[in-house]
């Protein structure tokens, strides 16, 4: 048996190994922080957190250069942690969702936000907004730690656009995998991108964006001009 072509599985480093961590599923929360519900003015703060997809090659690591994506004039950031799951859980109860966790990443939720307004009008999925080429940057994956109420802040070209605290979520890391695994069995390679908070905006070519989380690796991303991204 042989394969008609090169199977990919994008990997993320782990810090302090050479292990890599093979992507198997993205999963995105959506409406995570109040302040970013209340920023884009729209659903409910009431209404509860919601998760998404994205694709498993739409990860790209630290350093990677993205091209501007095609169909877009409102091409944003939106920093989050990252959750590293490493173990199979079906309706996990929030007191055992640590035992699926490897570790964390700093991420970035890439947004074609025109396209996702323009979804939201037409009450069709977000997909053209959020589940492109290369809309997923995660950082090297930290195991095992313990992040409390680190703060995460995200900044293009050196100016800090976005800071929070991590423990503001409206469902916090436990309550997300809880939540997660109701509706789909969680396996080794997923990653969680947990949701944004306020001060989201719009990116273009030569803009570089980084995100630090307290005790995590930084993670920093350049968009380049339009045209194919690069693979490694
Ligand atoms: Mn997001």
């Amino acid at each position: 048996m042989t394969f008609l072509f090169t199977p990919s599985t994008v990997s993320i480093p782990v810090v302090g190994t050479d292990e890599r961590f093979p992507v198997r599923r993205v999963y995105c929360v959506g409406r995570n922080y109040v302040d970013h519900v209340r920023e884009m003015k729209e659903g409910d703060e009431r209404d509860d957190p919601f998760f998404f997809q994205k694709p498993a090659d739409a990860v790209v690591g630290d350093g990677a250069r993205i091209p501007y994506p095609p169909r877009t004039g409102d091409f944003q950031f939106e920093g989050e942690l990252v959750v590293a799951i490493a173990a199979e859980g079906t309706d996990v109860p929030v007191a055992r969702a640590q035992e699926l966790i490897l570790g964390y990443a700093a991420g970035i939720d890439l947004t074609r936000r025109d396209r996702q307004r323009d979804c939201r009008e037409r009450q069709i999925s977000w997909e053209a907004g959020k589940s492109f080429d290369a809309s997923a940057p995660c950082g090297p994956i930290t195991k095992g730690a313990d992040l409390g109420a680190a703060e995460l802040r995200l900044s293009v070209n050196g100016q800090v656009r976005q800071r929070t605290r991590i423990d503001l979520m409206i469902w916090n890391v436990a309550e997300i995998i809880s939540q997660l695994s109701a509706d789909y069995r969680l396996m080794p390679g997923d990653l969680v991108y947990t949701g944004t908070p306020a001060g989201v905006g719009a990116i273009g070519p030569g803009d570089v964006v980084r995100v630090d989380i307290d005790g995590l690796k930084p993670l920093s991303v350049t968009i380049t001009e339009s045209g194919s991204h690069e693979t490694d």
